[in-house]
């Protein structure tokens, strides 16, 4: 886990939105390698371990994952969809597209990049950072700059579109609908690419929202 992440996470419990509070045990370039993220709020601890910080005690049992996609773009054609060109903060990889987290960091300005269910055999550290969570992502609105989902899964999608800044890409399923506050600008037989737009009216709520 990237220090500078750390600062983006959130408890996923149902309570204020709040940071969470590090102790590292074991670092290695600025990656948390071994550690624990405590909330102030409600005081559960979230283990940090191989650079993966585990949110999953969290989930609930009916966080069933959704058919994934199946044909993964290159590396190159997924840097292009989340217009990765001027690389400025990070990129969130959701479960099978973190297979392609390493090609993406040889390709030039790679930004750090979270993935969320990684990959078994992807090595944290090195601008990688894990997590394991339930539906609800343990981040920050918009406080990431583009966002990858491989579960065709609604709520799964609109969480990718709550964590994306305005004006940054998300890529998720073909058969998945594209939440309200993103405009489609691509599709093909597996993946949309849409933008992430401002909300019209009401203000943004701080507070992550629950179903
Ligand atoms: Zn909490």
């Amino acid at each position: 886990m990237f220090v500078e992440i750390v600062d983006a996470l959130r408890c996923p419990h149902s309570h204020e939105e709040s940071w969470l509070v590090l102790a590292a045990r074991r670092t290695k370039d600025r990656h948390v390698l071994e550690g624990t993220l405590g909330c102030p709020v409600c005081r559960a601890e979230y283990p940090i371990h191989d650079g993966i910080v585990d949110f999953s005690a969290s989930a609930s049992p009916d966080d069933a994952p959704a058919p994934a996609v199946v044909d993964l773009a290159p590396a190159e054609h997924l840097a292009a969809m989340l217009d990765l060109g001027d690389a400025r903060g990070f990129v969130v990889l959701i479960g099978a597209w973190g297979t392609r987290a390493d090609e993406l960091l040889e390709l030039l300005d790679a930004p750090p990049l979270l993935l969320v269910e990684p990959p078994a055999r992807v090595t944290m550290g090195h601008g990688l950072s894990g997590i394991r969570a339930g539906a609800t992502l343990p981040l920050a609105t918009g406080a990431a700059r583009a966002v990858a989902t491989d579960r065709a899964d609604p709520a799964r999608v609109a969480e990718a579109a709550r964590v994306t800044r305005v004006g940054g890409r998300i890529v998720a399923p073909a058969d998945s609908p594209v939440p309200n506050e993103v405009r489609e600008l691509a599709r093909d037989a597996t993946v949309w690419v849409g933008e992430r737009l401002p909300l019209p009216s009401a203000p943004v709520s701080l507070h992550v929202r629950r179903g």
